[in-house]
């Protein structure tokens, strides 16, 4: 078998992991410390008729829950303290995690930077948010931040599908993504993107169109996550009634493996599957509650197969007009 030739910057990893990002920028290591700002989204209050997004669970996708609620310095110093410990850090990212952080004042929102970039140790600020929920004046906001300190956007675009957008009633299509993801771009922003795979409709070529798309945006990193079955959520109804069955772990590796193939050795991959901190609220599948064991298996099938992120990448075609005619480069 021919030897697997990776990108030496990646520690032996067969994709480009966003940890490299983040020690070429700061110069060492650098983790993210979640804190939640907003205490509710679009969805949940109904906006336009918006329903909570199938697969949530009711704390919007806090690693904290119990700290929902608490002043912003406190989160960050109770959660430093378990995440220097966790993961050996000594430098941070804030990480405004939960519900949609836009979907709340922006006069709270500076007070929350503002906080976060007064300790010592913080490096910068990120924050995960809806791609349509992106008023003007938080976007300018953000640019005039970048310009002090890093900023960096996370967008919950979850699929590029309508249909399964529809499905798991996310209340934006593919185009507001799309839109999202430029606006935050073009106002200079590191954007990532955060997406799902194991929906029911969902076929190779689909996970291949959607390597391919990002590639053709101004996105600088993706978060990959399994679509797990939490309690209390849509989700698990459809699941107990039978109408949804989560994917093996094996095909969900072979997806993210499709995936990353096709994706540019150019963009990051925070992590490569979804977690689940809280056991007590997965219903399904098994494999979810082992972080570790999943991240391997998944590695695993990677190195097995010889394959790593890019190696059935091809740059985007650019079309430029030429005189009379166009020329493709
Ligand atoms: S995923 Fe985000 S937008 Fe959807 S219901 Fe949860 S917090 Fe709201």
């Amino acid at each position: 078998m021919c030897p697997v030739i990776v990108n030496p910057n990646w520690a032996g990893k067969p994709y480009f992991p966003i940890s490299q990002v983040y020690k070429e920028r700061f110069g060492s290591k650098v983790v993210k410390i979640p804190v939640s700002i907003a205490e509710n989204c679009p969805n949940r209050a109904g906006i336009k008729g918006m329903q909570t997004c199938i697969f949530c669970d009711e704390h919007g996708s806090f690693a904290y829950p119990e700290s929902q609620g608490a002043a912003i310095r406190e989160q960050i110093v109770s959660h430093r303290e378990k995440i220097a410990e966790r993961f050996n850090a000594s430098r941070f990212l804030v990480y405004f995690q939960a519900y949609t952080t836009t979907f709340t004042q922006l006069a709270r929102l500076k007070e929350g930077f503002e906080v976060a970039l007064s300790f010592p140790d913080v490096a910068g600020v990120v924050v995960g948010t809806r791609p349509d929920t992106l008023s003007e004046a938080v976007v300018q906001y953000w640019r005039e931040m970048s310009r002090q300190t890093f900023v960096g956007i996370e967008l919950g675009v979850q699929s590029f599908d309508d249909e399964q957008l529809q499905w798991m009633r996310r209340g934006h299509n593919a185009a507001a993504a799309i839109k999202g993801i430029d606006r935050v771009a073009a106002a200079g922003l590191d954007v990532g993107v955060h997406l799902i795979f194991g929906w029911p409709t969902e076929t190779d070529k689909q996970i291949v169109e959607t390597a391919m798309l990002i590639n053709s945006l101004p996105v600088t990193n993706v978060k990959l996550h399994n679509l797990h079955v939490l309690t209390g959520t849509p989700l698990e109804q459809l699941y107990r009634e039978g109408l949804f069955q989560p994917i093996e772990l094996e095909k969900y590796a072979s997806r993210v493996a499709l995936f990353l193939e096709h994706l540019s050795p150019a963009i990051a991959v925070h992590r490569l599957a979804a977690l689940s901190s809280r056991w007590q609220e997965l219903v399904a599948p098994a494999w979810t509650r082992h972080k570790m064991k999943s991240y391997q298996a998944i590695i695993d099938y990677l190195n097995s197969r010889g394959t790593f992120q890019g190696r059935a990448y091809s740059a985007p075609r650019q079309i430029v007009p030429v005189d009379a005619g166009l020329l493709e480069v």
